[in-house]
This record gives structure tokens, sequence and C-alpha cells, in this order.
């Protein structure tokens, strides 16, 4: 399903073995700032595209997916390229297989999917300066608050759906 004229987000690992396609925009965007993702990434924060997996293509290759350990201490599923090892997407233990986390930097087009929310500021870099108009909060948040309802309606479809 495609909503809408959004054209699709494709993306990719670096070698190019893994290629992928979002056909629609995705629930939300995540910008991490919890010291887990950030020994993840070796960077400042990580940022994630919430999205229905059913919304993501293979279009090459395949993944392997790389049990690791996490905040919640529930673990994660990452999924990389099996050549080159790059993360392309990850699900955690709390959203299960019904949220995928898609990292954004994997995109073509990265700068289309700006985060729409800032969490787990409280262990933000010092010298990372936040945008005053993107809401920010210290830890996690409800996503009631901020997600849009067409976004909240789809969660409603995806949760739905696995429980039948
Ligand atoms: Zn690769
Ligand atoms: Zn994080």
């Amino acid at each position: 399903m495609n909503t809408g004229a959004t054209r699709p987000y494709e993306g990719g690992c670096a070698c190019r073995h893994v290629r992928y396609r979002m056909t629609t925009k995705p629930l939300f965007v995540h910008c991490c700032h919890c010291r887990w993702c950030q020994r993840e990434t070796g960077s400042a924060f990580a940022l994630n595209a919430l999205i229905e997996p059913e919304h993501v293509e293979l279009l090459q290759g395949e993944v392997e997916v790389v049990d690791t350990p996490s905040y919640s201490g529930e673990g994660q599923k990452i999924s990389r390229c099996p050549k080159c090892r790059i993360a392309v997407w990850s699900n955690y233990a709390g959203a299960g297989d019904a949220i995928r986390f898609v990292r954004v930097g994997t995109l073509d087009e990265p700068d289309r999917l700006p985060p729409d929310i800032h969490i787990y500021t409280a262990s933000k870099q010092p010298w990372v300066i936040l945008p005053t108009d993107t809401p920010a909060v210290a830890e996690y948040y409800r996503a009631a608050d901020h997600w849009s309802p067409e976004s909240l309606q789809r969660r409603a479809a995806l949760y739905a759906n696995r429980s039948r």
C-alpha cells in the first residue's frame, strides 16, 4: 500500500548488496541520544524511522539478523548486510516484530526524514544543540502525545492484526 503521492524512500548498505525500499512514509522518526545508541553508532545519536515491516521491501540481497543487547535488557535484533555488516534496521523486544526501526542514515536521501522527536536527551552529548521547534524529552514519551492521528491509526491496525 502506498499512502498518497509519497515517492518511495530507498536505501541500502555501503557495499550495495542490500537494497530496500520503504513504500510509504514512516510512522514517526526518533533521534535517540541514549548511551546505547551512541555506542552502537559510534556517534552522538541514532536516527530511526519507525515503520510497519510490510512497508519495507527488500529489493536486493538479504539481511543477517544479529541478536544484540539493548537498554531494556530484553535485547534487540539488528539486521545487517552479511557482506559489509552495515546495519539497515532493527527490531526491539518491546515492539517485537511489529515495528521496524529503519536507520535513516542508510537511505539514499536521509534529508527527507528529519527527526519528529529527540529522545533520551538526558544523555545527549553537550555540544549537540537541539532545534527549538522539534519536541525533545529527557527519556521516552507516549505515542498518543506526539504521533499524528494517522500514525496512531496505523499503529492500532498493526496491533489489531497481530493479536488475531
Ligand atoms: Zn553491504
Ligand atoms: Zn537509543
